[in-house]
């Protein structure tokens, strides 16, 4: 996906701040945190959404999960609690058409979402 902002990421085209990568995925800070803390986590193979999610591609899916808890030790919120969100299309408000999983947390967080 040549134009795609989280592509560049993963091909290291445009900065991040990373929190942790493996052969499948990588995470890094949100450029525009809404929780002290605020990152995404993202395959490196793009997927666009939940909606292309199947059989074939959700062992990654499974993955970053099971990284997801590895990231929130790291960063001190499993204890105090986050949340983890995809948001998918327009009403969902998906900004960046490459699957990514926002994890949030440090401050009490407001449900339901806005
Ligand atoms: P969405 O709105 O699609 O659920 O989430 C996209 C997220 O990506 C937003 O929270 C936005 O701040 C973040 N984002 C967009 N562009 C960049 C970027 O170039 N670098 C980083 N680190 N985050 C980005
Ligand atoms: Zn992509």
């Amino acid at each position: 996906m040549e134009d795609c902002i989280f592509c560049k990421i993963v091909k290291g085209e445009i900065p991040c701040e990373k929190i942790y990568e493996d052969d499948m995925v990588l995470s890094f800070k949100d450029i525009n945190p809404g929780a002290p803390v605020h990152v995404l986590v993202i395959p490196k193979k793009h997927i666009s959404s939940l909606n292309e999610v199947n059989e074939e591609n959700s062992k990654v899916i499974a993955h970053i999960f099971v990284t997801a808890k590895e990231i929130v030790k790291k960063l001190g919120v499993d204890e105090t609690g986050y949340r983890i969100v995809s948001n998918c299309g327009e009403d969902g408000g998906q900004t960046v058409p490459h699957i990514h999983f926002h994890i949030l947390g440090g401050r009490s967080l407001q449900w339901p979402p806005g």
